[in-house]
C-alpha cells in the first residue's frame, strides 16, 4: 500500500477547513504525536490536525480519502499496542480540542460526550449526579473516552462491571468517504439490524472516526473496600482467585501483582510498603456494595476462603487514603515498570480458572528463551500483563529470541481457550500473531469489513492485520 505525501497544497487546503492554528507540522506537535505508550515505538506523521466538530472530520476524511494520504486517529496516546501511531506518516487526527460532556440524561441515566473527553472527569462529572460509569482503564486520568471506545479498554472494575462495549448504547461516526453515520439508539434495548455500535466498539480507529458517544450509566455504590493480601508463592496467588468466586464472592475488582511489580511500583510513587522477603506476590480484592457492613461480612469470608493458602498478613483498606494509596500503586506499575528496562507488554486473557497455569506457561518459557518477566493484572478477569523485561537479555536476543518466546506464548494462551489481547487492542503489537487467534476465513470477514468502511484502506494503516507492513 502506497500514500500519498502531504504537500505544501494540502497544508493549505487544511487550513481552509480548520483554523490555521489547527494545522500543526511544528516540531514539538509532530513529536508528541509520533509515539503512544507503547514500547519506544516512534513514527511521525507529517502534520497533526485538530478537529473540533464532525463536520470539520468529515472534510479531512473526503479530502485525504480522494488524495489517498493515511489518517491516523488519536486520543490522548496512552495506547499500549500502537494504534495511535501514524505508521504511514499522514495525518494525525488529534481529538483532543472535541472535549465537550454535551448532554447528562439524569432522567434516563445516560451521558453524551464528545470523544475527547478524559474519562475521569466524566465519571466525576456523572458521580457528582449520584451516577456511575464504571469503566476505569489504569489511565484513566490521562485516557479519553473516544480512545477508550476505541480499544473496548477495561481496567479493574471490569470484573463485576463490564468493559466499555457494555456501557456503549450509540455512537456518531465519520466514514472514510466523509459520510456522518449514527449507529445504535439512546435505548437499553435494540435488536434493530446490524450492530454497527458494537462493531465500531474495539475498532481501534481502523474503521470510522467516533466523533459522538452515548453511554449508559449506573446508580453510583456508595460504598468499598480494599484487601491487599501477599502471598508467599505467585502460583497460590493465581489458584486463590478462583477460589474467592467460588466461595460466593463477587468482588468489584481482583488484581494481581508479582513482588517485583509492587516493589517497582512503591519505588517510583516513593511509597513506603511493608515488602517481607518471602512475598512472592500480592492480590489486591476490592469489594463494593450498599451497606458498610455487609462489605466486612463478606470480607472475613474472602479471608476463611483465603486460609487454606500460605498467605501473609491481610492488610485492610477502609478509609479513603488508605484505599487511594493501594490503589495509586497498583495503577503506577505500568509507568514503575517502563521506567525500570526496555520492555515488551503481552496482554494475555485466558479464562478465569486457568489462570496459574498461565504463569506457569509464561515462566517455563522465559526460561527456555533467557527472559525475566513481571506480571500483573486484572486477575478476576483472567487478563495477565507480561511484561519481558530487556534487561536480561543481550540486543541480539532480543530482536532475535523473544518474537519467538512471544507466538510460544501466544499459542500456549489459544491453547488454554484464551486470545492475544484483553484489553490493550491489536494494534501494531500483536498483529503478526492474529493468524494464532483466527482461521484464515475469519480473517478474511475482517478484512472484508474493512474494506466496505475504507476501500482505500486510509484509515489508520497497518493496524490489527497480520500482512501489512509499517513504511518506516
Ligand atoms: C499507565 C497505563 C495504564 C493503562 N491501564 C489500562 C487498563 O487498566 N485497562 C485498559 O484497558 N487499558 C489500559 N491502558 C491502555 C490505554 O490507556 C487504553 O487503551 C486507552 O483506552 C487508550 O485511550 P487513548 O485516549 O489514550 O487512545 P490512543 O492511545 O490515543 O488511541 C487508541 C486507539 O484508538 C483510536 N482512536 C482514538 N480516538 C479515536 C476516535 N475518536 N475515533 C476512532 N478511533 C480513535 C486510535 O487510532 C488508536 O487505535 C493503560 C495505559 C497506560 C499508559
Amino acid at each position: 500500500v502506497s500514500f500519498a505525501k502531504i504537500t505544501a497544497a494540502d497544508l493549505a487546503y487544511f487550513a481552509t477547513v480548520l483554523a490555521p492554528a489547527r494545522v500543526l507540522t511544528d516540531a514539538e506537535h509532530v513529536a508528541r504525536c509520533a509515539r503512544d505508550e507503547t514500547e519506544d515505538f516512534c513514527h511521525p506523521p507529517e502534520v497533526v490536525l485538530q478537529p473540533v466538530s464532525a463536520e470539520e472530520i468529515s472534510a479531512i476524511l473526503r479530502y485525504c480519502n480522494t488524495r489517498k494520504i493515511s489518517v491516523t486517529p488519536r486520543g490522548a496516546g496512552t495506547g499500549l499496542s500502537g494504534g495511535a501511531l501514524a505508521l504511514h506518516g499522514g495525518v494525525s487526527l488529534d481529538t483532543r480540542r472535541m472535549n465537550r460532556i454535551l448532554h447528562l440524561d439524569e432522567r434516563n441515566f445516560q451521558v453524551t460526550a464528545e470523544p475527547g473527553v478524559i474519562t475521569q472527569e466524566l465519571q466525576e462529572a456523572v458521580r457528582e449526579k449520584g451516577l456511575f460509569y464504571p469503566p476505569d482503564p489504569a489511565s484513566k486520568g490521562s485516557s479519553f473516552i473516544g480512545g477508550n471506545v476505541s480499544e473496548n479498554s477495561g481496567g479493574p472494575k471490569a470484573l463485576k462491571y463490564g468493559v466499555v462495549k457494555d456501557y456503549v448504547l450509540s455512537l456518531e461516526a465519520v466514514l472514510p468517504s466523509g459520510e456522518i453515520i449514527s449507529t445504535g439508539a439512546a435505548t437499553l434495548k435494540n435488536s434493530t439490524g446490524y450492530n454497527l455500535t458494537q462493531l465500531l466498539v474495539g475498532s481501534e480507529g481502523t474503521l470510522a472516526v467516533i466523533t459522538k458517544i452515548t453511554l449508559r450509566l449506573i446508580p453510583a455504590v456508595p460504598h468499598d473496600l480494599t484487601l491487599l493480601v501477599p502471598f508467599r508463592s505467585a502460583a497460590e496467588a493465581c489458584e486463590a482467585v478462583n477460589a474467592i468466586f467460588l466461595a460466593g464472592i463477587a468482588p468489584s475488582a481482583l488484581e494481581f501483582m508479582e513482588r517485583d511489580a509492587i516493589e517497582w511500583a512503591a519505588r517510583y510513587t516513593s511509597t513506603a510498603v511493608d515488602l517481607p522477603q518471602d512475598i512472592a506476590a500480592h492480590l489486591l480484592i476490592e469489594l463494593d456494595g450498599p451497606e458498610m457492613e455487609r462489605l466486612y461480612g463478606e470480607a472475613e469470608k474472602v479471608a476463611d476462603a483465603l486460609a487454606r493458602f500460605d498467605v501473609g498478613e491481610i492488610l485492610f483498606a477502609d478509609t479513603a487514603d488508605q484505599k487511594a494509596a493501594l490503589w495509586n500503586l497498583r495503577r503506577k506499575v505500568g509507568e514503575a515498570v517502563k521506567s525500570h528496562s526496555a520492555y515488551k507488554e503481552i496482554d494475555t486473557v485466558v479464562p478465569r480458572a486457568e489462570l496459574p497455569v498461565l504463569l506457569q506457561k509464561v515462566k517455563a518459557i522465559g526460561a527456555r528463551h533467557g527472559f525475566r518477566s513481571v506480571c500483573y493484572g486484572h486477575a478476576g478477569d483472567g487478563n495477565l500483563h507480561v511484561n519481558i523485561i530487556k534487561d536480561a537479555m543481550s540486543a541480539g536476543d532480543w530482536i532475535t529470541r523473544l518474537p519467538h518466546g512471544v507466538h510460544e506464548l501466544f499459542t500456549e494462551v489459544i491453547a488454554l481457550g484464551g486470545t492475544l489481547s484483553g484489553e490493550h487492542g491489536i494494534g501494531v503489537v500483536a498483529r503478526d500473531y492474529m493468524h494464532l487467534a483466527f482461521a484464515p476465513a475469519a480473517l478474511d470477514v475482517m478484512r472484508g469489513i474493512k474494506a466496505v468502511f475504507d476501500p482505500n484502506g486510509i484509515l489508520n494503516p497497518g493496524k490489527i492485520f497480520p500482512q501489512e507492513k509499517a513504511a518506516s
